[in-house]
C-alpha cells in the first residue's frame, strides 16, 4: 500500500515512522517524513503566527571571517 502520508494526524493514527517530536513543546506529533521540524497540531496552527514574529536570533548566517 503505497498512500500518499496524510495532512496531520494525532501520532496515535501515524505509523511510527511517521512520529516526531514537536520542535516547540517536544510532544509526539505526525511528521510528514524523515528530517524536518515536526509540530504537533497546535503548533502547527500558530506556526504562521509565529514566523511573522521575527527574532533577533535569527538574524541569518554568521558572515565569514576574513582570511
Ligand atoms: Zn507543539
Amino acid at each position: 500500500m503505497t498512500s500518499p502520508a496524510p495532512r496531520n494526524l494525532p501520532p496515535q493514527m501515524c505509523p511510527p515512522e511517521y512520529v516526531g517530536r514537536c520542535a516547540v513543546c517536544q510532544a509526539d506529533c505526525h511528521r510528514y517524513g524523515p528530517g524536518g521540524n515536526p509540530l504537533c497540531q497546535k503548533h502547527q496552527a500558530l506556526a504562521p503566527a509565529l514566523q511573522k514574529k521575527p527574532t533577533a536570533s535569527a538574524a541569518g548566517p554568521a558572515p565569514l571571517t576574513p582570511a
